[in-house]
C-alpha cells in the first residue's frame, strides 16, 4: 500500500513538518501573561460519523463510546464551573484541521482527545495516556498512533519521523513550555486512572499524534480502555466502570487546574472537584 505517490505534496515529509512546526509555535508562546486562570477545556471524542473507529467483539463502537465519555466528562467539568468545548458533541465526522480550528480558536488550557484502544490480542487491557512527541516511546505506540491518524487520511498516517533533517532541526528548536504541562495532565490523568485498580493503568507515553500537534495548549490523548478487551467493553460501554473513568479525569483536572492557577499566582477558588 503506497503512502506516498508521486508528484503530490509529499504528505509524510508534510506531516511531519506540521508536527516539528506546531510543536515549535506551541513551545513558542511562553511569556503568558499572568492573571489568567485555567477556565477552558477542550474536549475531542475521537472518530464519528462514517468513522467507527475500532469496534469490541460485542459490537461497541470507540465514536460512541467516547461520545458519550465525553459529554459526560463536559457535564461534570460545567458543573464544577469549567467552560468546555467539544470538537464535536454529535454522531459526525470532523477532520483535523477543523479540530484543530476549534480548540485554538477556544483558547483553550488543556486539550484533552478522547480515543479507545484495540489490540489483536483480546487479553490486553488497561488505559494510556499520551503526549505529542515526533518519536513514539515503542513500536506499539508508533502503530496506535498510525491507527488514529489514518482517520483523518493517509496524508496524516504517514508517519512524521524525524529523519528528515528539517524536522531534526526543528525538533531540536522546540521549547517545552506546552511540552511539560502536556505531560503533566498526562501524568496526572493516568495516574487517577490507574487508581480504579493495580492493572487497569499501562502507564504515560508518546506517540506523534497529528490531532495533538497542531494545538496550540497542554494536549493529551486518553485511550481509556481496549475496546477489544471483554472485560474493558464492558466498562467501557456503561455503568459503574464508565463512571470511575469520568472522574479519573474529572479529577486529574481538577489537579492540574489548581496547579496551573498556583503557578500563575491566581489564588485558585476551592473547587468542588478539587482533592
Ligand atoms: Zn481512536
Amino acid at each position: 500500500m503506497a503512502r506516498r505517490r508521486e508528484g503530490s505534496c509529499r504528505p509524510g515529509r508534510s506531516a511531519a513538518l506540521g508536527v516539528a512546526l506546531a510543536l515549535l509555535t506551541a513551545g513558542s508562546s511562553t511569556g503568558t501573561p499572568a492573571l489568567d486562570p485555567f477556565d477552558v477545556v477542550v474536549l475531542d471524542a475521537g472518530h464519528g460519523g462514517y468513522d467507527d473507529g475500532a469496534t469490541g467483539p460485542r459490537g461497541t463502537r470507540e465514536k460512541d463510546v467516547v461520545l458519550d465519555v465525553a459529554r459526560e466528562l463536559a457535564r461534570e467539568l460545567r458543573a464544577r464551573g469549567i467552560t468546555v468545548v467539544m470538537t464535536r458533541s454529535e454522531d459526525v465526522f470532523v477532520p483535523l484541521e477543523e479540530r484543530t480550528h476549534i480548540a485554538n480558536d477556544a483558547r483553550g488550557d488543556l486539550f484533552v482527545s478522547i480515543h479507545a484502544n484495540a489490540a489483536a490480542d483480546g487479553r490486553i487491557h488497561g488505559t494510556e495516556t499520551f503526549f505529542l512527541s515526533l518519536d513514539a516511546s515503542d513500536d506499539a505506540a508508533r502503530r496506535l498512533a498510525e491507527r488514529e491518524n489514518r482517520a483523518f487520511g493517509e496524508a496524516a498516517a504517514a508517519q512524521p519521523i524525524a529523519a528528515d533533517p528539517l524536522v531534526a532541526i526543528l525538533g531540536d528548536l522546540i521549547a517545552t513550555e506546552h511540552l511539560s504541562a502536556s505531560q503533566e495532565f498526562a501524568g496526572l490523568a493516568e495516574e487517577r486512572l490507574g487508581r480504579r485498580d493495580s492493572t487497569s493503568s499501562r502507564g504515560v507515553k508518546q506517540a506523534p499524534f497529528v490531532v495533538l500537534a497542531g494545538v496550540q495548549m497542554p494536549a493529551s490523548l486518553v485511550e481509556i480502555g481496549f475496546i477489544t478487551n471483554r472485560r474493558d467493553e464492558r466498562t467501557l460501554a456503561a455503568g459503574a466502570g464508565r463512571r470511575s473513568i469520568i472522574e479519573a479525569l474529572v479529577e486529574a483536572i481538577g489537579v492540574y487546574r489548581g496547579r496551573h492557577d498556583v503557578r500563575r499566582g491566581i489564588r485558585s477558588s476551592p473547587a468542588r472537584g478539587a482533592p
